[in-house]
């Protein structure tokens, strides 16, 4: 440092602040990678990455405008919540094109090889992961084994209805009796946003807070770092010691894994090995194992052994608890008519929800003003138009068809003329944008065409509508009498 200390003061905060904003960022990353799914996330999203704050505005920087129109349109309203929830005084969200540093979003672990990431360059993993992957050294890696337990993830604050209660039992038993035959693993699974994470951290913070036994939770994603940085570094012998000396294991997110064969084999060894030692292992997924296609048959039939629970989607009442709770919590009055009128309007899945609620209390402490159902609608409409928009892709082909004069039939033949390609692909394109459907389900609803036709029809009608105002104003209009 040549500056001198003041110099040095500035790059200190400067370098703090950046950290600060990663550790926001790529909690962000995180949802909306859950929430999207990792094909849009990787195909819209990943590429991101976080410019300046400028008072009540971030910026965020897209390598195209292509990128940065589609995100815009589709994200911006998201990303614009999600800032504002991660850090209240940001209101607003900036798009920009530019092209920062290749980003290390790549799941790919070579990302780690070019130092830290820089504020222009999104992470690919939570920033803790981050950490470990790009110093592999094993001391440091022995001692940050696991990742830290979020503190309000706990029993305590998991409210229990019919769709989660089995669960909740079972994670209960566990952090109570581990490897209690019959229980090991456990295995807990359910859509996003259920309660997955909240119900292994619960577990582990109850275990350690008994002092009782070295408890490793990390997601699956972060399994495959660390597998990786051992290889590279060449310690393998000792992320296995490491990892086969904890009494419980928990990996989160275990879908993570398919496809991903060299580190689900040393999963499998894992798994086995600790089970057979009388540790207690604890996995989380999305699917039950039987449907977890695509995991190694033997790895399938281990899982399924122990006990499984699913979570299912919430109900109006256990939504109704669930925000009396946080409410409460919260310490701001929300009337009960707000409460009914958001587990009636948001139904998605917990973190929505929590998210909606959240947003309310800020927007009431920062004005002082009670919370209403005018406010109420006011401060959440992206939310609920985002939970109104009920249409189908089969509505958009239906619609689409009539417009051009085709058969509905054209929507998913193989049938390649512009006459009816083109239609197929606005509808494709319109599907993206109104309804919530992956691109993988869209290409099914289109005759099992593959997500990179989806993908491909988007950006073509997008470029289609920049050179033919025309074009352009029939798809306006198409997408404005479908979303009516
Ligand atoms: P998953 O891992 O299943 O995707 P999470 O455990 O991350 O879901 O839950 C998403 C958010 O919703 C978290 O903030 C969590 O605390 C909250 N949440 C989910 N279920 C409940 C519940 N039953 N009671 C209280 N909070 C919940
Ligand atoms: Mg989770």
């Amino acid at each position: 440092m040549t500056g001198g200390l003041e110099g040095y003061d500035e790059v200190a905060e400067a370098n703090a602040q950046k950290s600060i904003l990663d550790i926001h960022w790529s909690r962000i990353c995180a949802r909306l990678k859950a929430e999207v799914g990792e094909v849009e996330y990787n195909t819209w999203l990943r590429q991101m990455g976080v410019g300046p704050v400028d008072e009540d505005e971030i910026t965020l920087y897209l390598p195209t405008r292509f990128l940065r129109d589609w995100v815009r349109g589709q994200y911006g309203d998201r990303l614009g919540a999600l800032w504002h929830a991660e850090i209240p005084a940001i209101r607003r969200v900036e798009l920009q094109v530019a092209r920062g540093p290749s980003p290390a979003a790549d799941g790919d672990a070579s990302a780690a090889e070019s130092g830290a990431s820089s504020a222009a360059t999104p992470p690919a993993m939570p920033v803790m992961d981050a950490v470990v992957v790009e110093e592999p050294r094993a001391a440091e890696v022995r001692s940050d084994l696991a990742a830290p337990l979020d503190p309000r993830f706990t029993f305590d604050t998991f409210v229990v209805g019919k769709p989660n209660e089995f669960a909740y039992a079972c994670a209960r038993r566990v952090a109570e009796r581990p490897s209690s035959p019959g229980f090991n693993p456990l295995f807990l699974y359910g859509g996003v946003g259920l309660g997955k994470t909240h119900l292994m951290h619960a577990i582990g913070s109850e275990l350690v807070r008994e002092g009782r036994v070295s408890v490793a939770y990390m997601s699956a994603e972060k399994f495959m770092y660390r597998f990786i940085a051992a290889i590279r570094s060449q310690s393998t012998m000792e992320f296995k010691e490491q990892l086969r000396s904890v009494d419980v294991l928990m990996i989160d997110d275990l879908q993570f894994l398919i496809g991903k064969d060299n580190t689900q084999e040393e999963f499998f060894h894992t798994f086995n090995a600790l089970v057979d030692a009388g540790r207690q292992i604890v996995v989380s997924a999305d699917k039950s194992p039987s449907d977890l296609s695509g995991l190694e048959d033997r790895l399938r039939t281990r899982l399924g052994c122990g006990m499984v629970a699913d979570i299912h989607a919430t109900t109006f009442e256990l939504r109704i608890s669930i925000l009396e709770a946080k409410a409460t919590a919260s310490g701001v009055e929300v009337p009960a008519k707000v409460l009914e009128f958001l587990a009636h309007k948001i139904t998605s899945n917990v973190r929505e929800l929590e998210g909606a609620l959240n947003r309310l209390i800020a927007h009431a402490n920062l004005f002082g003003r009670p919370v209403t159902l005018e406010t109420t609608q006011d401060v959440l409409h992206d939310i609920l138009k985002a939970n109104n928009r009920r249409v189908t892709i089969e509505e958009i082909q239906r619609k689409v068809a009539e417009h051009w004069n085709i058969r509905l039939t054209d929507m998913s033949s193989a049938r390649r003329s512009t006459v009816v390609a083109r239609p197929r692909q606005v509808a494709m394109f319109l599907s993206k944008q109104l309804t919530s459907r992956s691109l993988p389900e869209i290409g099914r609803k289109f005759g099992n065409r593959d997500h990179t036709t989806v993908i491909y029809a988007v950006r073509r009608v997008m470029e289609l509508m920049e050179q033919d105002p025309a074009f352009a104003e029939d798809v306006e209009l198409l997408r404005r009498m479908l979303e009516s």
